[in-house]
């Protein structure tokens, strides 16, 4: 005999998706449901149905809402539907880049799935117990849709234990390769599935490598440069680049980068991004082009205010090595530095910088990782252009 597959929700709950937000935390359950992880029906405490979630029985996020129709089956066409509509809104992308993401989680409605493609080949995540039930419709789906030659699972995400699932890398359907070449406006670089950071290379930042790459010249600074991938697009319009990172094997792949893409402008240092500023400033040197894409100082909300100082202190730095009229792009991934605490962060950098620094733009996230104004939780890169005018 089998349970009951409604999951009843407070009033407090029911609202939160009535105004575009998909989690229902599990206090917000008011009767949970007798199945084990999958889809389940949701109702309000009236017992009106408000309509069908994801069930995550470990979680403290136990419900993912994904429809709206109560009566809405999750079978594969469901998911065919679903991804495919994700997969569609990016159909402008393949023009300029052959590994862009494919599924952005909760922003297209498939709450805790994300799917990266890297020219025929694609990179899955699957984040939450809910969906993981789903497993062979989704796989099903992607094969059906993008016809890849192979599909990874990269589940080795620590977000997997609070689900009560396992971390593994594991191939779901065909071959993946342990490198895959990607291009992206131009530029050639190597990305690594099984292996590299996040699905196998930074793939957010695309438009704003193209973006401070347009407008670099002079002498040029890519640090947390990771593979190199902004320093490919630096090089090709400044005199020469200096890609710093403190890990060597990053550097070695950057190395392989240059010479793919037959530049020769670039010199690799292996350094602390924090020491090495300090000494050019120190130095009196000066460059005409910076950027500055750190990993996420903050982790969560308890590390924000160490992380600010961290931020601080580099930008502060790259601000005082700047060049008349030198351009620095900056960057955060921390989700939990909003965008107004990121920009409070470059005022107070500017104020101690004794510079005159103009906000020349502002950046978000591409058009494949699009942020939904509901679901904040979907939102956690910005950008910053800025110019030393005096
Ligand atoms: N800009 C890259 C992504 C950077 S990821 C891209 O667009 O693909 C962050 C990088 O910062 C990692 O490669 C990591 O090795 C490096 N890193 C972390 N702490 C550092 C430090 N203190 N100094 C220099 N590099 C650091």
């Amino acid at each position: 005999m089998s349970g009951s597959d409604i999951a009843v929700v407070s009033a407090k709950g029911a609202r939160r998706w009535q105004q575009g937000h998909p989690w229902i935390f599990r206090s917000d359950v008011v009767r949970r449901p007798d199945v084990p992880p999958g889809a389940v029906r949701v109702h309000d405490q009236r017992g009106k149905p408000i309509g069908v979630a994801l069930w995550s029985p470990a979680s403290e996020i136990s419900l993912r809402m994904v429809d709206r129709d109560a009566g809405a089956i999750l079978n594969g066409g469901w998911w065919r539907e679903r991804i495919g509509a994700a997969i569609e809104r990016r159909q402008s992308l393949a023009s300029v880049a052959n590994a862009y993401r494919l599924v952005h989680g909760e922003a297209d409605g498939c709450p805790s799935l994300i799917c990266d493609r890297y020219d025929r080949w694609l990179v899955v995540q699957m984040m939450s117990a809910g969906l993981e039930a789903f497993r062979s419709e989704i796989v099903a789906a992607l094969q059906n849709l993008a016809r890849p030659e192979g599909i990874l699972a990269r589940n080795d995400v620590p977000l997997r234990r609070k689900e009560g699932l396992a971390e593994n890398v594991e191939l779901l359907a065909g071959s993946v390769p342990e490198e895959v070449e990607v291009n992206e406006h131009g530029v050639r670089f190597l990305a690594a599935p099984w292996s590299g950071q996040k699905t196998g290379a930074f793939l957010d930042q695309r438009e704003n490598r193209a973006y401070i790459g347009e407008r670099a010249r002079g002498r040029a600074l890519d640090c947390f440069s990771y593979h190199g991938s902004f320093a490919l697009h630096l090089a090709q319009r400044a005199e020469s680049v200096v890609a710093l990172d403190i890990s060597g094997e990053a550097l070695a792949r950057a190395s392989e980068n240059c010479a793919r893409n037959d530049i020769h402008n670039v010199e690799l240092i292996e350094a602390d991004a924090f020491d090495y500023l300090r000494a050019r400033q120190r130095a009196g040197e000066r460059f005409d082009t910076i950027v500055l894409d750190p990993p996420a100082f903050a982790k969560s909300r308890s590390a924000l205010s160490g992380a600010i100082r961290g931020y601080k202190e580099i930008n502060l730095r790259a601000m005082r090595l700047l060049s008349r009229g030198g351009l620095l792009f900056t960057a955060s991934c921390s989700f939990h530095l909003t965008r107004p605490l990121f920009l409070d962060m470059l005022r107070d950098a500017a104020a101690d910088s004794g510079r005159r620094i103009a906000l020349r733009g502002l950046t978000g996230q591409p058009l494949d990782h699009p942020e939904i104004l509901t679901i904040p939780e979907t939102g956690y890169l910005k950008g910053a252009l800025l110019e030393a005018v005096e």
